[in-house]
């Protein structure tokens, strides 16, 4: 399989129909390869993004935001610091949202997300975002509580409502020129265990591990439920979510990488074009440089 394909099938098309149960978190679609291997594609995807990000940059008329969520310990860091590092920090911004503080909290749930939206030319990247407000906030209520609306404002609906708000923001956003790519990265309850116990056992990742995120495991199937009617609510083809499998690092991140670059290459992005004027400027400019170098590189050969 292309690696450009890989990602497709993990791509949420019909979101009416969507089972979260349809995606093994430890599936590898058939790739049993060697972790080098592994590696060697990450890498070709990773030089693959690098040289778009590069058109993205200087055509400088498209965004494109890449949004993790996911359980504890799924692995989004891991996706993230791998991913973007063949990438160019100049045209990237990383924005990691906690739970909000009170200035935050002064603002409608999608303020503090979208003052931090990407820039024209950039890929901002999104580890956890407003997506919060429909899966922390749906399990706690007394987190909705402390969010200062108007009591009247607050009825059964809030959910469907803050779909609606949702689906309305991220189309207004493709509108204008926001390309949108949503991940769910799907640990199971299993493999998460696993990794709370690696952070307890190993001394270097004990700063990973959190009493709290105990207490979010144990709410797992109120938050599978979250998650796959929020997958429904809101992917669309101008903002799809991706449900990645994530039991096995290497492949959350080979799938990743895979939706970034099709995504980025069906933008067709290109160099910005240089007009007739500018060209001849451009020639004039090579005489003049020439006139000051050493003879060999006046025609433009390697001295
Ligand atoms: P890791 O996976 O490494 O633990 P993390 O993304 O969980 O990283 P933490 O600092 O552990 O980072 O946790 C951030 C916490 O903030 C999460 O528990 C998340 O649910 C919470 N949070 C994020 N957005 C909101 C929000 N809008 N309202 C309430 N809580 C939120
Ligand atoms: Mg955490």
């Amino acid at each position: 399989m292309k690696i450009e394909a890989l990602a497709r099938k993990y791509r949420i098309d019909n979101p009416d129909r969507f089972r979260l149960s349809d995606i093994d978190p430890g599936d590898c679609a058939g790739l049993a390869i060697e972790k080098d291997e592994a590696r060697e594609m990450l890498r070709e995807s990773i030089e693959k993004l690098s040289q778009l990000q590069d058109m993205l940059y200087a055509q400088d008329r498209w965004a494109v935001l890449a949004i993790f969520q996911a359980m504890d310990a799924a692995g989004k860091d891991g996706a993230i610091k791998h991913v973007m590092s063949g990438v160019n920090p100049q045209g990237c911004q990383v924005y990691s949202f906690k739970a909000p503080t009170s200035h935050e909290l002064d603002h409608d749930f999608m303020w503090r997300t979208t003052i931090a939206m990407p820039e024209r030319g950039r890929i901002g990247i999104f580890n956890r975002s407003y997506y919060e407000e429909v899966l922390v906030v749906r399990a706690h209520p007394e987190i909705l509580a402390k969010q200062k609306l108007p009591p009247q404002l607050v009825g059964k609906d809030i959910w469907k409502e803050r779909f609606e708000d949702i689906r309305a923001f991220e189309k207004y956003q493709a509108r204008n020129g926001t390309l949108m790519l949503k991940f769910f990265l799907h640990v199971s309850r299993h493999e998460q265990a696993k990794r709370f116990l690696e952070r307890i056992d190993d001394p270097a990742k004990n700063w990973k591990f959190n009493m709290g995120d105990v207490a979010e495991r144990a709410r797992w199937d109120d938050y599978m439920r979250y998650y796959e009617e929020t997958i429904r609510e809101t992917s669309r083809p101008h903002a799809p979510w991706f449900v990645v499998p994530a039991d096995k690092k290497w492949f959350t991140r080979l799938v990743v990488a895979s939706a970034l670059v099709e995504g980025l290459e069906n933008l067709a992005l290109q160099y910005p074009q240089v007009s007739d004027a500018t060209r001849s400027e451009l020639k004039e400019a090579r005489a003049a440089l020439a006139q000051e170098l050493p003879e060999k590189k006046k025609n433009g050969k390697k001295g």
